[in-house]
């Protein structure tokens, strides 16, 4: 029998693959995980948990303006970014040191460094082999700008959370979720901040009674929307830049973020050598067990490209690692995947939108709502939410639910277990609301639209 180093060897410790590896071990694997840059992967070092401080520091300028009308009267309030990013970092180190701890004590062992693919069952990092009974490659994507005319002026979400100041103004290019969140975050910390997208409303895929509420919200908050439109070339100009746009226009702006797509982390990998096909934009092909074109070689997360979502990198990591080690497999249902966007306000949404319904059944019907949250009526804070149910008529069953409002991300969690049961609108419309709350709107929506 072939004798290898390892059981299985992870390429990449982001959310996928550490997850893969410890689970792995947990079943009695001999696994190795291997990483180039940092422990944590996206999520950990410039995706989810950076962004969400960075959110969670920009509301604070609301909360102070709130505060007037609850009867607080706030001293003369100042930011200091480099503290915020500085205390940013100290966390992250705080979650690398966690992350490290819980890997070696599950047994895995973490060679640091770039690993690439030799053949079926071996890689190399920096020059030494290991063989691996399987190999899994969770190495997550990377933000991508397209070639233009002043390309090398522009940042991307990587660089935004390393800043050693904030710019006076920022053009930012894109409209789905990465791009209305820094429009959000910076717009809230006094950055004049204009925001560039291409296609006629910003978020694509989501529903369209959201897509238009979110951009009239950001409108009113003051970010600088421009739509049907596209940057061209960016040129320098002393210390500031000008965005030509194709439309003609010329913007001054201190810096460009671009926002406008992430490409997989699947170059340089070895990949075609060995014959693991890829599709057009660089994403791993798999089968339904995770399995590339070559059977030794699993691939899953956002180098597969398909739903680019922590939490969904992690199912994936569990369902394979109980396929391969596990006595039963535990497939992941793609179907009704809950997302929010940390927009301002947040948008939280599960299920079909309200196009994909009527496409799929003759029978919709919607239900809707738009109030003032009760924290904003003493506040003085003229921000409104928006909730909206999709319904299947003939059988009552809830087939998405679409919020845009204070903790929208939060509330549509517990929505998603009750679609994913399987709750009918009577179900909802029998259950007792909490209050006052906005959630209670979702068991007290009467009237159809
Ligand atoms: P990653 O987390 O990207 O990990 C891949 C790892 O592989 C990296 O650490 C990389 O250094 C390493 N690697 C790559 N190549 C090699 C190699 N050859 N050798 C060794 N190591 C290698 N998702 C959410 O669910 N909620 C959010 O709010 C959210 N916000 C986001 C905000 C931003 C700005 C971004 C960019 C993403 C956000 N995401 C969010 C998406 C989320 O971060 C990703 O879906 C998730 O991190 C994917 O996990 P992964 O394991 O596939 O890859």
């Amino acid at each position: 029998m072939v004798q290898y180093n390892y059981d299985l060897f992870v390429i990449g410790a982001g959310s996928g693959g550490i997850r893969t590896a410890r689970m792995a071990s947990g079943y009695g694997a001999r696994v190795a995980i291997a990483e180039e840059r940092y422990l944590g992967g996206t999520c950990v070092n410039v995706g989810c948990v950076p962004k969400k401080l960075l959110v969670y520091a920009s509301q604070f300028k609301d909360h102070f303006q709130a505060a007037a009308g609850f009867g607080w009267t706030v001293g003369e309030s100042t930011f200091n970014w480099s503290s915020l990013i500085a205390n940013k970092n100290q966390e992250i180190e705080r979650l690398h040191a966690v992350y490290g701890n819980q890997l070696q004590k599950s047994g895995v062992n973490i060679i640091t460094g770039n690993a690439k693919l030799l053949d079926a069952h071996t890689v190399v990092v920096d020059g030494v082999h290991y063989s691996a009974k399987h190999i899994v490659i969770a190495t997550g994507g990377w933000p991508s700008v397209p070639d233009m005319p002043g390309k090398q002026h522009t940042v991307t979400s990587n660089e935004m959370f390393f800043l050693d100041q904030l710019p006076k103004s920022i053009v930012i290019a894109g409209g789905g979720y990465i791009a209305v969140e820094f429009a959000g975050i910076l717009n809230s910390f006094g950055v004049d901040t204009t925001l560039c997208h291409r296609g006629h409303k910003l978020l694509r895929g989501f529903d369209e009674d959201i897509r238009d509420f979110l951009g009239n919200e950001m409108i009113r908050k003051g970010v600088n929307v421009l739509l049907n439109t596209d940057i061209e070339a960016i040129e320098s100009a002393a210390d500031t830049f000008v965005a030509r746009l194709i439309d003609g226009r010329k913007i001054n702006t201190d810096m460009v973020m671009y926002a406008t797509g992430r490409t997989p982390n699947s170059a340089g990998l070895g990949l075609e050598a060995l014959g693991v096909e890829l599709d057009g934009a660089g994403a791993i092909k798999i089968n339904a067990d995770y399995q590339t074109t070559v059977p030794s070689i699993y691939a899953l997360g956002d180098v597969t490209n398909r739903v680019n979502l922590t939490p969904v990198a992690l199912a994936e990591g569990m369902a394979l690692v109980s396929n391969l080690y596990g006595d039963q497999s535990k497939p992941v249902d793609y179907d009704n995947i809950p997302t929010a966007v940390f927009c301002q306000p947040n948008i939280g949404t599960v299920g079909l939108t309200e196009a994909q319904a009527r496409e799929k059944y003759p029978d919709i019907d919607i239900y809707k709502t738009r109030f003032t949250p009760m924290k904003n009526t003493l506040s003085g804070i003229d921000e409104k939410a928006l909730i909206k149910m999709v319904v299947v008529r003939s059988t009552d069953r809830v087939v998405g639910i679409h919020m845009v409002g204070p903790d929208a991300a939060e509330i549509i969690q517990g929505m998603a277990v009750a679609i994913r049961a399987g709750a009918t609108k009577a179900v909802f419309d029998s259950t007792i609301g909490v209050h006052p709350t906005a959630a209670e709107e979702l068991v007290t929506l009467r009237e159809k639209c």
